[in-house]
């Protein structure tokens, strides 16, 4: 259940970035319009700016669970997610086609801007992402790669009044499809109970990689665990082990504990966590001062 998009209607121009498995390009998408005007109907073409994220094509034995994502992705219409405006299959390629997000990934935008974030513009970040999560939540769809680099910025919002405006991107590659070094190095935004079989992938799993992107939110985008070994990295699932919590937010390290719980079912529902976002806005005094959480 995808739409598709005929090969001559989109331009690919400089590139982006690469993914799992992906290379990101900008480009255009041709629309044609309609446009009535006295009674005659006349059509014109407009060039829209779009994302082609690309599948590398020595991994086209992965189309499939490439366009199960894209379906995925077609199911879903929030302002805190990526709009997808179909799939393309251009040769041996095959290509979503998204919508541009202004301000790209949020982690590497609050590595160049970490001086500038306040406790306020966190709060909002956690609470809009909890937002397209909890519609997730009540559509029983799993996204299943929740990380800071997944969270594009669509408005910076430093400058006060308006705040910061995010949209949640595709997850690309299902996890299914990795191998288990790549869901090691995923550690910890994959969660525990995906290590040994990725058929746990459940809205549970979704909970706990938002724990972890709260945590790399008060630190600034830091990665989390970024220089450990894989072994490393293993053996911190193996023996359960918890994040430092961050003391900048204390408010928001107690409900990122609670979403990484090693126990699945004990995770909070995203509807209480909006709830407790909400309160804990209120609550927090230190609502505009910019906070000054070092990672350790
Ligand atoms: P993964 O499945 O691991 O997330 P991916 O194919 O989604 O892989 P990313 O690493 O998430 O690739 O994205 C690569 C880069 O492309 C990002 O850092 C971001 O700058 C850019 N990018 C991706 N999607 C968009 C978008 N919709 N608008 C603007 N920039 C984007
Ligand atoms: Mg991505």
């Amino acid at each position: 259940s995808f739409h598709r998009i005929p090969k001559e209607e989109i331009t690919q121009l400089e590139h982006l970035g690469r993914g799992t498995r992906t290379n990101i390009y900008a480009g255009t998408l041709s629309c044609r319009e309609e446009e009535e005007d006295g009674g005659n109907v006349q059509y014109s073409t407009r060039e829209m700016r779009v994302v082609l994220k690309i599948l590398d094509s020595a991994h086209r034995d992965i189309s499939l669970p490439f366009f199960e994502t894209a379906s995925m992705m077609r199911q879903v219409c929030h302002k805190h997610i990526v709009l997808l405006h179909g799939v393309c299959v251009r040769n041996l390629e095959n290509i979503m086609v998204e919508e541009v997000v202004e301000f790209g990934a949020l982690d590497l935008f609050m590595h160049r801007k970490s001086e500038h974030l306040s406790t306020a513009w966190k709060f909002l970040v956690a609470k809009q992402l909890a937002s397209a999560l909890s519609y997730l939540e009540d559509k029983n769809l799993v996204h299943g790669n929740v990380c800071t680099k997944n969270i594009l910025l669509a408005r910076q919002g430093l400058d006060g009044d308006s705040g910061p405006f995010i949209k949640l991107s595709d997850p690309g590659v299902p996890i299914t499809v990795l191998s288990r070094e790549e869901r090691v190095e995923r550690i910890p935004w994959i969660a525990p109970e995906c290590m040994d079989d990725t058929k746990n992938l459940s809205i549970a799993t979704d909970k706990w990689g938002f724990g972890t992107t709260l945590w790399s939110v008060c630190y600034n985008g830091e990665l989390p665990l970024k220089d450990r070994s894989l072994a490393e990295k293993e053996r911190f699932y193996e023996a359960h082990c918890k994040m430092t919590p961050p003391v900048c937010c204390k408010e928001l390290a107690e409900l990122m504990q609670q979403c990484m719980n090693y126990n699945p079912p004990e995770r909070p529902f995203f509807r209480a966590i909006m709830r407790d976002i909400n309160r804990l806005q209120e609550q927090s005094e230190c609502h505009t001062h910019v906070s000054t959480c070092q990672a350790i």
